[in-house]
């Protein structure tokens, strides 16, 4: 089955109202007719970058939601906040979210169902450690996360799934071509024992250090539906090859 694929930029805790320049210029200078392109800033920008981007392709999304719609949770954000702001989507569950703030499984399905109820899509994050990886446990790690944080109710349209390796996040190292593909196998086979024929129409993302030079032959291994991408995502240039490999 051919799925189109996913650029999307998460700008983690970086960039000032200056910063919308880039998103804007990514619009106008790369276009992508033939991929989706997402770009997920800092809370305090969903709303101008939002308002920035209409009448373009590419899409504002949130980097993470607190799993209720509203209460006495000073300092959070909920789902129904960031579609209110003109976001399209969330990220959760990534593994500086599971790391700095100790969120587990359960939180994050929490938060993936939250993000359904408010009409987001879910980009539920999976990813082992080096530590992991090192002692043979990778698949049983991906496994568990997408048993655990991959609520019933997921599908092809509100859900994506990004395998980030812990290790290669931020660190300019990717898995192997090889090891990618075992990985993305797994996955793809997983959320078909979890949804069925569904299953095959979700996106599988691979995140970590994807950059301009190498995200060509990373989009091209199986099941590789394309990138979320974390550095390479701030400036429209970067972005834009990363987009162009991707809608190729
Ligand atoms: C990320 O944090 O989602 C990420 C993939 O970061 P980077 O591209 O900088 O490795």
């Amino acid at each position: 089955m051919t799925r189109r694929k996913l650029a999307a930029g998460n700008w983690k805790m970086n960039g000032l109202k200056a910063a919308l320049a880039e998103a804007k210029t990514l619009a106008a200078e790369h276009p992508a007719p033939n991929c989706d392109v997402l770009l997920c800033p800092p809370a305090t920008l969903v709303a101008a970058m939002a308002a920035a981007l209409e009448g373009t392709a590419v899409k504002t999304g949130g980097q993470d939601c607190h799993a209720a719609a509203s209460g006495a949770h000073t300092g959070d954000v909920s789902a129904e906040m960031l579609a209110d702001a003109g976001a399209a989507a969330v990220i959760v569950g990534h593994s500086e979210r599971r790391a700095d703030h100790g969120e587990d499984d359960a939180a994050v399905a929490a938060k993936a169902m939250a993000a359904w109820r408010a009409g987001l899509v879910a980009v539920i994050c999976v990813g082992e450690t080096e530590a992991q990886r090192d002692a043979g446990e990778t698949l049983t790690v991906i496994g568990d996360q997408i048993a655990g944080s991959i609520p019933p109710g997921a599908t092809a349209e509100n859900t994506v799934v990004a395998y980030e390796p812990v290790w290669a996040i931020g660190a300019g190292r990717t898995p192997t071509l090889p090891q990618i593909a075992e990985v993305h196998d797994f996955m793809r086979d997983e959320l078909v024992k979890k949804m069925a024929e569904a299953a095959e129409g979700v996106r599988l993302l691979y995140g970590g250090s994807v950059k301009p030079g190498n995200a060509a032959e990373i989009f091209a291994v199986s099941n590789v539906d394309g990138g979320l991408v974390g550095g390479a995502s701030l400036k429209a240039a970067d972005f834009g090859g990363i987009v162009a490999a991707a809608g190729a």
